[in-house]
């Protein structure tokens, strides 16, 4: 049905073309609206009830007004009258993935399911350990972030003191905060203190145990400790741009450290740079730690040496990264999809597959993928660690650079489905039915409505 025509030269009519999009999140919205704009009929399959994917479920909860104004945009784009919202729908369970780019005539399918998988903890045997004493980074933060929630019904944890966390990115940070804003507030509620996490996490610890004529060491907690394999001025918080002469990347790693520094200043938990896991501590069937091998930096990367050491903890945390989840009728090549072009997100056996956001990304961090960090994202992951004099005002431009990419992708996808053959009014009216189909077996009946039935009355 979907034959080649000649290249149009105006890309932007795509009135009779129709495209799958898989994940309705920063990513899949901004492809979905500006594909939607330029006249297509774009199905926007999501697993879950609400779309907001990363937004909801991986920034934590204390970046309230940024979540409320990313929930916004994100509604504003899926409830465009070309979009059709499809949730409670996961490619790869529900709707067979090679039958969606094959048969339903779409003319191009785009992968935007984000990076959900937590990178498994590099220790033989360590995930038997799971939910006895080993916790993964991606549910401990949805936990954190919908724990108050009188309907959330997933896994529960406990922020617990003299935690172990390894990891080394924003991601891990954020780990260390939560563990550090939770157990402070429980030791002040002993003392009949209550704070909430935001006025926590806004003043910093010190400052809002100040208020109440207490310091840290009052408190009687140990903190929680991020074991990072390279050294502070390694951790990718700002782009260290390629091929830095020896001034820049001076500067550049000085401007890495000062952040961190703020940030255990202001959050107070500890660092042991230099540690790579190496075995697992276990006692009865409970792990109960980390063996650690000393690394030294080589080359920019970091070489086991001889000296191990061993570290105990309430419970470890690993936080060393998401990737995407298989879905099947993809190949992957080791844990990311076998993309063949990574700048539009290709795949050898679906000529119309095209990918955005996370799925491509999520494997590096928000920095990597950015052109021009210097100053600009050094304020932005400022302000977006809550470390800078202004909190977290201009953080949302944390979201620029994937939206951007975001749009540029679109872009790619209208020139190439532009090249292909329309639909027929009638052939796109069964498309435009068989997605309502499914609309209508999992009640949705207009975005709005189905949003605000669907979103809990308590949540954050
Ligand atoms: C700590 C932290 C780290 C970050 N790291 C990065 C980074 O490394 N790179 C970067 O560019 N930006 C990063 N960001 C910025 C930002 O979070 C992301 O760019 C953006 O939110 C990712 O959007 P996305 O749409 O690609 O993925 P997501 O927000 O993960 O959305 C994917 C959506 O797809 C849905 N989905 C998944 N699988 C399926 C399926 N099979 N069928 C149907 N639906 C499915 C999910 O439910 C979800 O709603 C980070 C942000 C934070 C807070």
């Amino acid at each position: 049905m979907l034959g080649r025509m000649p290249e149009q030269k105006n890309a932007s009519r795509l009135g009779e073309h129709a495209i799958a999009v898989i994940g309705g999140a920063t990513a899949g919205a901004e492809v979905a609206e500006r594909l939607a704009e330029e006249g297509a009929f774009v199905a926007v399959f999501e697993q879950n009830p609400r779309p907001y994917g990363k937004i909801e479920d991986g920034l934590p909860r204390w970046h309230q007004e940024l979540r409320r104004k990313e929930y916004r945009t994100i509604d504003a784009k899926l409830a465009h009258a070309n979009v059709a919202f499809v949730p409670n729908t996961r490619i790869g369970r529900d709707v067979d993935f090679e039958a969606l780019a094959r048969s339903w005539g779409f003319h191009a399918v785009v992968l935007a399911n984000g990076a959900w998988r937590d990178r498994p903890l590099p220790v033989d045997g360590a995930d038997a350990f799971l939910g006895r004493g080993l916790v993964y980074q991606n549910p401990f933060i949805i936990w954190f972030n919908h724990a108050g929630e009188k309907a959330y019904t997933g896994p529960r944890f406990e922020a617990q003191d003299d935690a172990i966390v390894v990891g080394g990115g924003l991601a891990s940070i954020d780990v260390a905060k939560a563990l550090m804003l939770e157990t402070t507030r429980a030791k002040l509620r002993e003392r009949g203190i209550d704070e909430t996490i935001l006025e926590l996490e806004v003043k910093g610890i010190p400052k809002a145990l100040e208020r109440h004529g207490l310091r840290f060491e009052d408190l009687g907690l140990r903190g929680c400790t991020l074991f990072y394999r390279r050294r502070p001025e390694d951790m990718p918080l700002v782009e260290m741009p390629e091929g830095a002469p020896g001034d820049r990347r001076a500067k550049v790693e000085g401007a890495r450290k000062k952040l961190l520094d703020k940030a255990i200043e202001k959050y107070r938990f500890q660092i042991e740079p230099l540690s790579a896991p190496d075995g697992l501590v276990v006692e009865g069937n409970r792990l109960v730690g980390i063996r650690f091998r000393r690394t030294r930096m080589e080359g920019g990367k970091p070489v086991g040496t001889d000296a191990t050491f061993e570290r105990r903890g309430s419970y470890v945390i690993s936080s060393i990264g998401s990737i995407p989840e298989a879905i099947p009728g993809i190949d992957m090549k080791g844990e990311l999809f076998a993309f063949t072009d990574w700048d539009l997100g290709r795949l050898a056996n679906y000529p119309n597959v095209f990918s955005a956001g996370n799925v491509v990304t999520g494997k590096g961090n928000i920095v990597a993928s950015r052109k021009h960090a210097s100053h600009v994202a050094e304020k932005v992951i400022e302000s977006f660690l809550g470390v800078g004099e202004a909190g977290h005002a201009g953080e949302e431009a944390i979201f620029d650079a994937p939206r951007e990419a975001a749009r540029k992708l679109a872009d790619g996808v209208a020139a190439h489905v532009a090249t292909q053959r329309p639909h027929d009014g009638a052939s796109l009216q069964r498309l435009r039915k068989r997605v309502a189909a499914r609309q209508q077996a999992v009640g949705l009946a207009d975005y709005r409505s189905w949003i605000e039935r669907v979103t809990p009355p308590d949540l954050e």
